[in-house]
């Protein structure tokens, strides 16, 4: 007999958690509500809605019924308390920061990160007062070497770039605990789907939607999730701790109720950079989104029964130099990786193909199944040379400082049938 008052597992809350059918219309599917803002009942419920003493629809930049229910979908999957959806990943990220971090502030990040993260973190975040230390994502106590009394916040990928190394969650998050400092994860390369990160300890989570959870490379958007765990009422957290000149005044850690003190993370974002900033989701890519993270759960598994098959390949083949997976049983994440991604082990894997530049940019030109682009998480083959395009600015001791190697190849394992996949990989192996 059926367990009863099972909570309901991932694949039911992909395609049901956060949307019921619409009690006006009756309509099953997702409505799409293209309006920029919405009546107030009275003066006093107006009033209230600006003061969060009661919750509702005030303006499309703040929320949007079509991003509520992509929002409560995604905070059920990750097993979090709130989240706010963006334009993109990298509003995400950067509204993340900015919520909890101010001129003068510090943050702890890992440096395998996602480029354009990097650039941010880099070059743009000390523009703003807010310096980076950066960390060996393989190595936690290189963490908490740079901890001071400015950290604000510690930040890693779940998997990171450029060579799929997995993070150790659970012991940085010990470390970023026991300063009191909450773990941020981008956590777009295993999606919910393969790991739930809150559970090993992150305090936010980052998604991306624009790659797995959106799935057919149709919309960019990202989203940021509260766990709900962490306590902000220590007093460096100044943004949460003194009046808000931002919102009239209101210590987000002291003055609100016990219940909203627990998402005052997301609250501060929606209200404060999302509300003055600007980088909303429209209520259309919110849609997009929707429709795909119900297959998510297929489509993952897929991608990553197709990427372990293309890891095993590669790694036999005797033009590949070398190859970096987590699910290959001798690469160095995999001791981590077999302990946190026990659903598979993700669509990306990276290898250097003999004969350094000039073989890459054969091998890349030669491909006719996968497609030559700066994405991933697509249900088609991408692959991508960063060393002749993405990275091709930086000068050889750049790229080797971020990893990066002339002759790497990316790959984003769709999920075509694996036959076809391979045959095309020969075909490019064959160019070189
Ligand atoms: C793509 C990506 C981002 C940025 O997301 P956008 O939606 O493109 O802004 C951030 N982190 C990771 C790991 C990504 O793959």
């Amino acid at each position: 007999m059926a367990e009863k008052n099972k909570a309901p597992g991932f694949s039911t809350l992909s395609v049901q958690a956060g949307q019921s059918p619409d009690p006006t219309t009756l309509s099953r599917g997702a409505p799409i509500y293209r309006t920029s803002s919405y009546v107030f009942k009275s003066v006093k419920h107006g009033a209230d809605l600006f003061a969060l003493k009661e919750f509702g629809n005030i303006y499309s930049r703040l929320g949007n019924p079509t991003n509520g229910f992509l929002e409560e979908r995604i905070t059920a999957l990750e097993g979090g308390a709130a989240s706010v959806s963006t334009a993109s990943g990298t509003a995400a990220i950067f509204n993340t920061i900015i919520t909890i971090a101010r001129v003068g502030d510090e943050i702890v990040s890992a440096s395998n990160l996602y480029g354009g993260t990097y650039t941010m973190f880099d070059a743009i975040l000390p523009d703003l007062g807010i310096t980076t230390r950066w960390a060996d994502a393989r190595d936690p106590q290189s963490f908490e070497k740079l901890i001071n009394e400015k950290t604000r916040l510690v930040y890693i990928e779940s998997i990171g770039n450029p060579v799929l190394d997995v993070a150790d969650i659970d012991a940085i998050a010990a470390v970023a605990h026991k300063h009191h400092l909450p773990l941020v994860v981008d956590a777009t390369f295993s999606t919910p789907a393969l790991l739930k990160t809150i559970d090993h300890g992150a305090d936010i989570v980052i998604n991306s939607l624009t790659k797995w959870i959106g799935g057919h490379g149709a919309a960019i958007g990202g989203i940021a999730t509260d766990s709900g765990k962490f306590d902000w009422s220590d007093p460096k957290f100044t943004l949460f701790n003194q009046p808000d000149k931002n919102y009239h005044g209101l210590r987000w850690a002291i003055d609100l109720s016990p219940e909203l003190k627990k998402i005052a993370f997301a609250l501060r974002f929606r209200t404060v950079p999302l509300r003055n900033l600007g980088a909303c989701l429209s209520p259309e890519d919110a849609w997009v989104f929707l429709q795909g993270v119900e297959s998510l759960p297929l489509r993952i598994a897929k991608h990553s029964e197709n990427a372990l098959a293309v890891a095993h390949y590669l790694k036999k083949h005797p033009k590949a130099a070398w190859v970096r997976y987590p699910g290959l049983p001798d690469d160095p994440s995999y001791p981590i990786a077999k302990k946190l991604l026990t659903k598979g082990f993700g669509g990306m894997v990276v290898f250097g193909v003999k004969g350094g530049l000039p073989a890459g940019i054969k091998f890349i030109e030669s491909l006719k199944l996968f497609s030559h682009l700066a994405n991933v998480g697509d249900v088609k083959s991408l692959a991508l040379h960063p060393a002749s395009t993405s990275h091709s600015q930086l000068s050889e001791e750049q790229q080797k400082a971020s990893g990066l190697t002339q002759d790497l190849v990316r790959l984003s394992i769709g999920i075509e049938d694996i036959d076809d996949i391979i045959a095309d990989i020969d075909r490019g192996f064959a160019a070189t």
